[in-house]
């Protein structure tokens, strides 16, 4: 899912996302769009979907982790977060169902609960704590939302998130008290916290087990190209990241041979696309060089032709997982992929 933190992914157009690149789900930030423009126009203005015109499914998080990573003064209690806008100051309160009720007044099609999201490292007791309270946040924000649903039935989506900092027997122990919620989907939080990258991955492993297979696993806030499999491997369906976006930004593009520093000097007369396997329009249209002629001036279209590749890809690398899964290849697919991000470096 490409992010669209304020209701639009950063330089392109609903026409790019969803006639080009065939984006069929982004994810916007709760708690952004909660304080600017606010949840009540956006409700206005036909929610999220009408506001920005978006005809695909629409991800929301709970604003949590920006709560945890954004806003100043914060204090957390058993009821919620109290918290201070990053924008202005003011004060503001999340609490489970207050959150749920925001995600509604957005549209959006999958909600998030509101779960706390521990910073690393902590010690197992505080962690432990932590992931207790996330549970009975769970608990609240799935009484809350089943509530708000029968009043006015729409179809929507809620997951609860496994939390428990980098303690697989916390991961496995929220895994299971959330197994109860019986939900349409299941998050994995917590993770890109700070953490080595092979931790992250064994924290996905420790609830693999124990979430229902049959419902969708969602791993939030990764990853780099060469993870997506891995998580895929360790049974993720979906997964979020503002890398191919934010990277493609600050000048760094990911392709079928690795990664490209746009702004080095050795791509100063490079004549080829980025990458010549990509069907993006980018890479049908622009040089290197091009690219990084209009990165180093800092001009608009570098942001846009940029963003445009790197979706691109990140897109292309989950539909050849799905390709490999489907014709029952996957373990050759997995060891493909590794030797050649070994070799890249
Ligand atoms: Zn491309």
């Amino acid at each position: 899912m490409p992010v669209g933190t304020q209701g639009t992914v950063k330089g392109l157009t609903g026409r790019d996302l969803v006639e080009d690149l065939r984006v069929r789900i982004l994810l916007a930030n709760t708690y952004h769009l909660f304080l600017r423009p606010g949840h009540d126009l956006v409700r206005q203005m036909g929610g999220l979907h009408g506001f920005m015109n978006w005809p695909n499914a629409i991800l929301t998080d709970s604003g949590g982790y920006q709560v945890f990573s954004l806003s100043g003064l914060r204090k957390i209690t058993d009821e919620g977060v109290v918290f201070q806008s990053h924008l202005d100051g003011d004060r503001h309160t999340f609490t489970p169902e207050s959150t749920i009720d925001v995600q509604l007044a957005l549209g959006s099609d999958i909600l998030m609960v509101l779960d706390e999201c521990p910073e690393y490292p902590v010690s197992h007791e505080v962690a432990r704590e932590s992931m207790e309270r996330t549970v009975r946040w769970a608990r609240q924000a799935f009484e809350h939302y089943r509530r708000r649903i029968a009043e006015s039935p729409t179809r929507h989506a809620l997951f609860p998130i496994v939390q428990g900092s980098m303690f697989p027997d916390l991961r496995r122990r929220c895994a299971e008290s959330l197994l109860e919620l019986n939900a349409e989907g299941y998050a994995i939080g917590g993770l890109s916290v700070g953490e080595p990258r092979p931790l992250s991955l064994e924290m996905v492993e420790a609830s693999e087990d124990i979430l229902p297979r049959d419902r969708p696993r969602y791993a939030m806030g990764v990853g780099m190209p060469a993870e997506l499999p891995e998580y895929v491997a360790r049974g993720v369906d979906m997964m979020d990241c503002v890398l191919p976006t934010r990277n493609a930004r600050n000048g760094c593009l990911f392709t079928s041979s690795g990664r490209i520093i746009i702004k080095h000097a050795r791509y100063r007369d490079d004549s080829r696309p980025l990458d010549q396997y990509c069907q993006c329009y980018t890479c049908g249209k622009y040089s290197r060089a091009y690219l990084r002629h209009l990165f180093l001036s800092g001009e608009i279209l570098y942001a846009m032709l940029a963003t445009r590749h790197n979706i691109q890809r990140y897109l292309d690398i989950m539909r050849e997982i799905r390709q490999a899964i489907l014709s029952d290849s996957y373990p050759e697919y997995l060891k493909t992929v590794r030797s050649a991000s070994a070799d890249a470096g």
